[in-house]
């Protein structure tokens, strides 16, 4: 098994790389979740209500979706349908995050409740 984050080759069932301390998501992982890590639930609410801003994804450190999804609902009125592609967007990864389909902030640290 190679490490998300640095490719480092860290062998099977390991729960973060020794190399550069990122959680794998195997094995002991969910009891090894920092109480500070960012919420899943929180990211999914401020995905189904501010989604379209990109809220969620500022809140998960995906910056570079945030921009997409703001600029979708600000400059992208002027195509009308802008907004409305954002809101979609947002609404799916709101139901991703509830379903556990995103897992991990843009930093892989994995998700808490
Ligand atoms: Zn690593």
């Amino acid at each position: 098994m190679y490490c998300r984050s640095c490719g480092a080759n860290i062998g099977e069932n390991v729960s973060y790389c020794p190399q550069c301390g990122v959680k794998t998501g195997i094995g002991t992982t969910p009891t090894y979740v920092n109480e500070n890590a960012k919420s899943r639930v929180v990211a999914g609410v401020l995905a189904l209500f501010f989604g379209g801003l990109g809220i969620h994804n500022f809140y998960l450190g995906y910056n570079d979706k945030a921009v997409a999804q703001l600029l979708l609902s600000t400059i992208g009125l002027i195509i009308l349908v802008g907004p409305l592609i954002a809101g979609i967007w947002a609404f799916v990864e709101a139901i991703q995050l509830f379903t556990g389909g995103i897992r991990y902030d843009a930093k892989g640290e994995l998700l808490r409740d």
